[in-house]
């Protein structure tokens, strides 16, 4: 049976009329308003008018860039968006008049690629995904782990610089300040002393072999692995993805941060090491993730 997927990002809310298999059958897009909370009740209402004009797919899976309680009811805090306290659960069950299931976005990424990405056939995931910010997700024994208060694997504020950088969670030095797609623009504007240069120009120079992007996306894989590295002794996955935009770069992407990460692995060369993928489901992971989340496991919460 085909399910909904509704991807509330910072400017774009995606949202996609998705098979049992993970394939988009359909998919729309309409702005994210930030400032005016109605207006993305409203324009997630539109969008699922537009694809499932019959009601058809029965629960929404909607996934949102927001700290989120253990029941997926309320929103505790969206960087992006201007909810604080919201019962988004609510306010979009009343304006669909159908159920809803609400999940982090990393996480539904996460999930999208376990079921049906890079991270297929994995006992134990975890997903890092490096645009704007660093976004994490685990799943084990064929589960999201969502933790006590409802916020595990918001793995890009790990602290891997005491006394770093300042990061929008109100902390020093997290992996998201060094790893993110926003860090590698920034310390590749730097090196290359180009203030205005963009991620199409830095993918131009890396791909010409210019010494300086080179030695900025080192760095940041550099600070990838050193993360990934802590990370792996919380819940020694046997496989990690990495998504998000700067996943774009492929392969090379995947065996610099493993050899990053392998040199600081907590006891390495003596036991199993993870395998590091990339993700395959690109910005559509979200979508897919949270219509699957919909179909399988659509009355999470009271
Ligand atoms: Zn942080």
């Amino acid at each position: 049976v085909n399910a909904l997927g509704i991807d509330i990002g910072g400017t774009t809310i995606a949202g996609a009329l998705v098979d049992a298999g993970g394939a988009i059958l359909e998919s729309s897009a309409r702005p994210t308003t930030a400032t005016r909370p109605e207006g993305i009740i409203e324009a997630v209402a539109d969008l699922v008018a537009e694809l499932d004009p019959e009601g058809s797919a029965g629960t929404v899976g909607v996934a949102v860039a927001a700290f989120l309680d253990r029941t997926r009811s309320n929103v505790f805090f969206s960087p992006n968006i201007s909810w604080v306290d919201f019962p988004l659960r609510q306010a979009l069950t009343e304006a669909l008049s159908r159920p809803v299931r609400i999940e982090n976005d990393a996480n539904a990424a996460g999930w999208g690629e376990f079921r049906f990405g890079a991270g297929r056939g994995a006992q134990s995931l975890m997903m890092l995904t490096m645009g704007t910010g660093v976004g994490g997700a685990l799943v084990d024994e064929g589960r999201l782990i969502i933790g006590g208060f409802g916020s595990a694997g918001e793995l890009g504020h790990i602290v891997i610089e005491p006394g770093g950088r300042p990061c929008g969670c109100g902390n020093r030095g997290c992996l998201e300040q060094y790893a993110s797609g926003t860090a590698l623009m920034r310390i590749a504007r730097d090196y290359l002393e180009d203030p205005g240069l963009t991620p199409d120009g830095l993918a131009r120079a890396l791909e010409a072999g210019d010494p300086r992007a080179m030695k900025a996306f080192v760095e940041v894989c550099d600070a990838m692995g050193r993360g990934i590295a802590s990370l792996v002794s919380v819940t020694d996955p046997d496989v990690v993805v990495i998504g998000g935009g700067v996943a774009k770069a492929g392969p090379i992407l995947a065996t610099l941060i493993q050899q990053h990460f392998e040199s600081h692995y907590p006891a390495g060369g003596k036991r199993p090491v993870a395998a590091m993928r990339v993700a395959t489901l690109g910005n559509t992971a979200g979508v897919i993730g949270a219509a699957d989340l919909a179909r399988i496991s659509p009355t999470l919460g009271p």
